[in-house]
């Protein structure tokens, strides 16, 4: 088959760890690596945010890059990039015209707004002999989940709202990566019969038990990993360290991403979290390490005790994987993909949200008890190699391509009979024919 991923703002080949790269980034370049792995030709359709940026590379993987030109040619923040999806949509519509996709996953709402807009143009119609190119959706992030949880701090443009929930029931098939998001899914209208689930996965040749880890400052360590925003709970895993202090433990905590260590202190997240740490007494045991690069990270994961996954809420989260795949046993907030990952009481433990003595109280037990640690460890790591292999997200999402284009092939050159939402989605503005 030939696939056509959309990722507008996550390019596979960008570093991780910064504000607007993380999971998704993993996720198009992996998932792209293994269905090429299994005979699939895979071109991931970018943003140009470098001038140095060549118009097309191709990964090791065997997966091809394109960068379309829309908007300046440097980082933009993802919430100021929806007026250049008209411009996205126009260089994907040439590069459709010369390589025609049998399916396309557009990857974030935006992406999915510029594939619909150009998938329907008449001119991709034309050269299909009527038919479009059938759209499959992964999300990564809802905007009313979002709003639902940071509230005035979500700096989403305002025309998410509508225009989110549309790509959703004018898409043919929605990927969602856990069970709590297909709830999420049906309550902005996207029908039951359309929504296939395959989770995010780990890379689980990088992230193993055994292997070099690094020296501890103190006999006792955790972590929490993951892009320095508010959401992401930080700050729960600081508040939790101070209880664990008082209580007479002698713990660390190592604080991953962000921008580079040296550049740590331009940051915000940073400051706050540090500030933070001062109040509570424990910045001498708090490690802010910046952004780590992807292939050091199983040497940080293998020298902790547990991994603090404590977001306010979470798409999916790909970090808990790592951790269970390098047998650490994590402590994670019960919300969105963490619910299906982590076992409760197997894997590691399950606490509510924004809730540092919970968080403290699980660590407690955990710290006390290395054998049941080292129990969930071992069947983390069963669980994330049974599981989450990018293989086995691939043979899903697969499926998911078949089903959709026999589908679609089915309803004959209209393609889906059933749109009721007639969005002009080149408008990028959310006017309704
Ligand atoms: N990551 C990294 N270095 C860092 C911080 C994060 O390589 O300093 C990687 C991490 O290993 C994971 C991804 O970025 O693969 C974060 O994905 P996740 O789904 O946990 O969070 P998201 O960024 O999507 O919210």
């Amino acid at each position: 088959m030939r696939i056509a991923m959309v990722s507008e703002h996550a390019s596979p080949l960008a570093v991780l760890g910064g504000v607007d790269a993380g999971g998704q980034n993993v996720h198009v370049a992996e998932l792209s690596a293994a269905l090429v792995r299994r005979g699939h030709d895979v071109v991931v359709y970018t943003r140009r945010d470098d001038a140095g940026l060549s118009d097309r590379a191709v990964m090791p993987s065997g997966v091809t890059v394109v960068h379309v030109a829309a908007g300046p040619a440097e980082h933009v923040p993802k919430d100021e990039l929806l007026p250049h999806m008209a411009a996205l949509a126009d260089g994907l519509e040439q590069a459709w015209l010369a390589d025609r996709p049998d399916v396309v996953h557009a990857h974030f709402w935006m992406s999915g707004v510029a594939s619909l807009d150009a998938a329907r143009r008449p001119s991709v119609r034309d050269a299909g002999q009527g038919r479009t190119v059938p759209v499959v959706q992964t999300f990564h992030a809802l905007g009313h989940v979002k709003r639902r949880h940071q509230g005035l701090l979500d700096t989403s443009p305002p025309e998410r709202a509508q225009l989110e929930p549309q790509v959703g029931r004018t898409v043919d098939t929605v990927i969602a990566t856990c069970s709590d998001e297909v709830f999420e899914l049906r309550g902005i209208g996207v029908g039951a019969d359309r929504i296939d689930v395959a989770p995010c996965g780990v890379d689980t040749a990088l992230f193993t038990p055994e292997g070099p880890q690094e020296a501890r400052r103190r006999p006792t360590r955790i972590a929490t990993v993951g892009r320095l925003v508010t959401r992401k709970g930080h700050g729960t895993a600081i508040s939790a360290l101070a209880r664990l202090v008082d209580e007479g433990r002698d713990v660390e905590l190592l604080v991953v991403g962000g921008p580079p260590r040296e550049r740590l202190a331009e940051d915000e997240t940073y400051r706050a979290l540090a500030a933070l740490a001062d109040e509570l007494g424990v910045r001498d045991r708090v490690e802010f390490r910046g952004q780590v690069p992807q292939a050091e990270l199983p040497t940080v994961l293998r020298s902790l005790d547990a991994l603090v996954c404590a977001p306010w809420y979470e798409p999916f989260g790909i970090v808990p994987l790592e951790a269970m795949a390098c047998g650490v046993p994590v402590v994670a907030a019960s919300v969105g993909g963490l619910i299906d990952t982590v076992v409760d009481g197997r894997t590691g433990r399950l606490v509510p949200p924004r809730d540092p003595e919970a968080v403290a109280g699980a660590l407690g037990v955990l710290l006390d008890s290395p054998a049941t640690a080292a129990q969930y460890g071992r069947e983390g790591r069963r669980r994330a190699r049974s599981r989450y292999s990018w293989d086995r997200v691939a043979a899903g999402t697969d499926r998911s391509y078949q089903s959709t284009v026999a589908r679609t092939r089915a309803a004959g050159p209209a393609g889906r009979t059933d749109h009721t939402d007639r969005t002009d989605f080149a408008s990028t503005k959310g006017a309704t024919l």
